[in-house]
């Protein structure tokens, strides 16, 4: 027997969570559930084979359209419905690349939910089954499929920042890479803070993956300039 079609659902308002996840496993999926953005990133995180999200845009905290570009950014494939509330979110959601695959406007009926979700996983068949989501280097496996890291077969809890980091480094190793390079690569270009958002974070990231972070052999310093990861 295949395995059920994973779904999350990410919705703030436990009403209508409850009726699509009610619907949604009445018709087979799995599903598993999120209260906000911030949730719904830990669950992807944390959960295997999730295949589609159905994503809220008016959250607490951070909002549909972020926890999208952040899922994007990791270069996560995953199917994303968006679920908006007025007219203009769907302009944002079609007029802007949010990365989302396509929205459904509330209030919809289950069958028409069930029918743009069925709809989208036979256009991400392929896709999603595709294994070109581990790169190795050195002890390092990251699984861009699942956000995870692991070294030496250890999984490494990382946050969303953290793996985006090393998501990057992976992609472009032994090269030195600016700070502003790596700010805008894991932050976005519209990201409005410092630059020693990128050297905290490396602290962080350098505690969990290096041997010994006092005189880290992975993560390199470049003075003056930035990073560089030592393949
Ligand atoms: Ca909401």
């Amino acid at each position: 027997m295949p395995a059920k079609k994973k779904i999350l659902v990410v919705e703030d308002e436990t009403s209508i969570r409850s009726f699509i996840v009610i619907n949604l496993s009445r018709a087979g999926y799995e599903v598993c559930e999120a209260d906000s953005g911030e949730a719904a990133l830990r669950k992807l995180d944390e959960e295997r084979g999730i295949g589609v999200m159905l994503l809220d845009i008016m959250l607490p905290g951070i909002d549909g359209f972020e926890v999208c570009r952040r899922v994007r950014a990791g270069g996560s494939k995953i199917g994303i419905i968006m679920l908006t509330a007025r007219t203009q979110e769907v302009d944002r959601v079609t007029g802007l690349m949010t990365g989302a695959d396509d929205y459904v406007t509330k209030p919809f009926s289950p069958t028409e939910l069930i029918a743009r979700i069925d709809a989208l996983y036979r256009r991400l068949d392929g896709v999603i089954s595709e294994d070109t989501s581990k790169m190795v280097s050195g002890p390092f496996e990251l699984n861009t499929r699942n956000r995870t890291l692991d070294k030496n077969g250890v999984r490494i809890r990382l946050t969303q920042v953290e793996y985006t980091i090393m998501r990057y480094f992976l992609e472009n190793p032994d090269r030195a890479i600016s700070r502003e390079d790596m700010l805008s690569a894991v932050w976005g270009n519209d990201y409005i803070g410092e630059l020693k958002i990128v050297d905290v974070n490396m602290r962080r990231l350098r505690l969990k993956i290096e041997d010994d972070p006092a005189n880290p052999s992975y993560i390199q310093t470049v003075w003056g300039f930035g990073y560089k990861w030592n393949s």
